[in-house]
């Protein structure tokens, strides 16, 4: 169990961009609907969006927020240079180093 809960902001900034943070509801669907755990990408508001899917469970959750953190970084630090199976590498390098330490990212509270 781990002893550090972080919830997930509702908003990242990453460099100058201001990346929100999503999950639940048709953000799930769409995870399902297109066969991963999460994304990051445009919104329909043109806005930079990491898309996540609740329905995992905790563990997995907390790893696939780090992977999008590591794609948007990639994405606006370099253009997406980075390739996939780094992003996934260092992802799961992380997620494995922060469990060890009790950090588990969760989901935080949507209101206010
Ligand atoms: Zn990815």
């Amino acid at each position: 169990m781990p002893k550090h809960e972080v919830p997930i902001p509702k908003r990242l900034r990453i460099g100058a961009v201001v990346v929100n943070v999503a999950w639940g509801g048709e953000v799930d669907d769409d995870c399902v609907e297109n066969q991963r755990y999460g994304h990051f990408g445009g919104s329909r508001r043109g806005r930079k969006r990491i898309a996540l899917d609740s329905r995992q469970d905790d563990d997995h959750f907390s790893c696939t927020f780090i992977h999008e953190v590591l794609e948007a970084i990639s994405s606006v630090w370099t253009g997406g240079d980075i390739p996939h199976s780094t992003l996934c590498t260092m992802s799961e390098g992380l997620h494995q180093a922060f469990e060890q330490m009790g950090v588990r990212f969760v989901k935080g509270d949507r209101k206010g």
